[in-house]
């Protein structure tokens, strides 16, 4: 990890920029490989990602997990998971404007630092806030887009699955998707059995 990745983590752990600072219970960096070719990013910490200081741990978290794994992917190797705004919004309600404003260029920044080729946009928050508002999750899902000089993909967020599990079979298709340009672009040989049998 260079000195600087060391040095955000800790501005961003003790960051007040936005109200929600408030009543957070914890900052929610991110983890993963800060060398990861592929970034998640999701909307924002929930009630269990709030009490337990790390993203995606909920009933959101165990899915994606399992999605990340149908793809022969891990948390410690391949991804660096992180959120657009970095502390829990209460009740869950989506971010507001100034939230989101005051908390995206830390994730600029991570995104610089950790440099990876592929993002991966999990749902309406995360695609609004980096692609712009213009895009829809229900339209817009499963196309590569061209996002800070990278190769961009929105996918419907997990707990869009949880609620409404039609969507888990385009979702999968999306996946597949980045599975491919996964191993046209960084690693020919990485191993998905769950996609080549199909
Ligand atoms: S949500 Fe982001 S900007 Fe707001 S206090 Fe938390 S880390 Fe800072």
């Amino acid at each position: 990890m260079s000195p600087r990745f060391d040095q955000l983590k800790t501005e961003i752990l003790n960051c007040h920029r936005c109200n929600l600072s408030q009543t957070r219970n914890h900052v929610i960096f991110g983890e993963g490989n800060p060398k990861a070719e592929i970034f998640i990013i999701g909307e924002g910490p929930g009630k269990v990602e709030d009490l337990q200081g790390r993203p995606f741990v909920g009933p959101s978290g165990q899915l994606l997990d399992k999605i990340l794994a149908a793809c022969g992917f891990t948390r410690e190797k391949h991804v660096f998971i992180s959120n657009i705004v970095k502390c829990r919004p209460p009740n869950n309600r989506t971010p507001a404007i100034e939230e989101t404003q005051a908390c995206l260029p830390w994730l600029h920044e991570q995104i610089e630092l950790i440099n990876p080729k592929i993002i991966i946009l999990l749902g309406a928050t995360a695609l609004k806030n980096m692609a712009g508002n213009n895009y829809r999750i229900t339209r817009d899902h499963g196309q590569w887009l061209n996002l800070c000089n990278r190769l961009a993909m929105p996918v419907y967020h997990p707990s869009a699955l949880l609620r409404d599990p039609r969507l888990k079979r385009p979702t999968w298709e999306d996946c597949k998707k980045i599975v491919r340009k996964y191993q046209q672009m960084i690693d020919s040989g990485h191993y998905s059995p769950f996609i080549k049998e199909e």
